[in-house]
């Protein structure tokens, strides 16, 4: 198959070098342009980009000339790591020039008729792009904590409904992008505050876990509460979930769900893990440091998982914010759309 050409959007930034990197050697995408702000358009990438990966810049882009966003591009796709202030009206415009935009950024991911997707967890909801009446279409991801909260969660939901939840997060730095919070405020610290997480973290499952109906999502009804701290750790947001079922908890049958849980299986996607959702049975786990690179970054990992009531348990779930909580998944949700409607819009 040839190749689909495919442009990022703030690829200098935290979540772009993450795009960059998982498209290296990625089967289908071949990246053909780099964007960023005006401060960075005309440099080569490797010049511009202050790169933090443990890897060499791919050899396909260190010579790029980054573009700025008034840039006429020659792709299928565009990957949006835009920080969500500016995202907004540059995604618009795009999508209306006929673009087919997979964003990472706020802006649009409450929009009545745009995909909020995680595809293990809500690919019936990719039609909703269906409705969208521009030229181009418009996909986004889900807030990275709220990518794991949701993966943990759908398991659950699916054997025993939910009726309310309650999470509180220890967020890596990297989540706060580069060169994100000042070394001085985090070392040695925790910091119980990270602007409109919680009000992200609150919004977005129920839409990620609402029903899709003939006028859009129809809402989950349970309610969640958050509580979002930032702590020393560079990658990999842990989520300490408290929830209540509307039907009597059975941890064996839960674990076993969670072991089969695969919905991606048939369609064999080069980004999707054989285990989306893994259960470590170890008590200490999951850990940032040993557990967030599992399925290469896009696997979630459970654990401490406690029957509180009949209808209530616990769970400690971690996922790699920046490849299954922004990039991988955008690429993952670009593999899908290729696969169900490729180019054509
Ligand atoms: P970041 O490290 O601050 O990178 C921002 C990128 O956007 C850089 O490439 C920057 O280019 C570019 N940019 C900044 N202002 C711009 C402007 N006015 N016009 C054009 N380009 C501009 O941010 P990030 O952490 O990668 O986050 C990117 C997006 O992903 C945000 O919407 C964020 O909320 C979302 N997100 C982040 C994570 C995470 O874990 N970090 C997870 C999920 C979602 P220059 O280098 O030229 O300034």
């Amino acid at each position: 198959m040839k190749k689909r050409r495919v442009v990022i959007l703030g690829a200098t930034g935290t979540v772009g070098q993450r795009f960059v990197q998982l498209l290296a050697n990625h089967p289908f995408f071949e990246v053909v342009a780099l964007a960023a702000s005006e401060a960075s358009a005309g440099k080569k990438y490797a010049e511009a980009v202050h790169w933090h990966l443990p890897c060499e810049i791919p050899e396909d882009v260190r010579d790029m000339k980054i573009v700025g966003m008034d840039s006429t591009f020659e792709c299928d796709y565009i990957f949006s790591a835009l920080p969500s202030d500016v995202a907004g009206p540059i995604e618009t415009r795009l999508v209306e020039q006929g673009y087919i935009v997979f964003s990472n950024a706020a802006s649009h991911r409450m929009d009545q008729d745009v995909p909020l997707l995680v595809p293990e967890v809500n690919l019936d909801h990719i039609k909703l792009v269906e409705r969208q009446e521009t030229l181009g279409r418009l996909i986004t991801n889900p807030n990275c904590s709220t990518i794991g909260l949701v993966m943990a969660l759908k398991p659950i939901m699916d054997l025993f409904g939910i009726e309310f939840v309650n999470v509180v997060t220890m967020q890596a730095v990297s989540g706060a992008g580069y060169p994100g919070v000042a070394s001085l405020d985090i070392l040695d610290n925790v910091i119980p505050y990270i602007k409109n997480e919680e009000e992200k973290m609150c919004s977005e499952p129920k839409k990620i876990l609402g029903r899709l109906t003939e006028d859009g999502v129809d809402l989950a009804t349970f309610d969640v509460v958050a509580q979002c701290n930032r702590v020393p750790v560079q990658d990999g947001h842990m989520i300490s979930a408290y929830v209540e079922t509307s039907e009597k908890v059975d941890l064996d049958e839960l674990i076993r769900a969670i072991d089969n849980f695969n919905p991606l299986k048939d369609y064999k996607l080069f980004t999707a893990p054989d285990n989306p959702v893994v259960y470590l049975p170890d008590k200490d786990a999951p850990q940032p440091r040993l557990h967030r690179d599992l399925g290469g970054g896009m696997t979630v990992s459970v654990g401490r998982l406690v029957k509180v009531s009949e209808r209530a348990l616990r769970f400690v779930a971690l996922v790699h914010n920046t490849i299954r909580g922004a990039a991988g998944c955008a690429v993952l949700n670009t593999e899908i759309y290729e696969f169900l409607y490729g180019r054509g819009v």
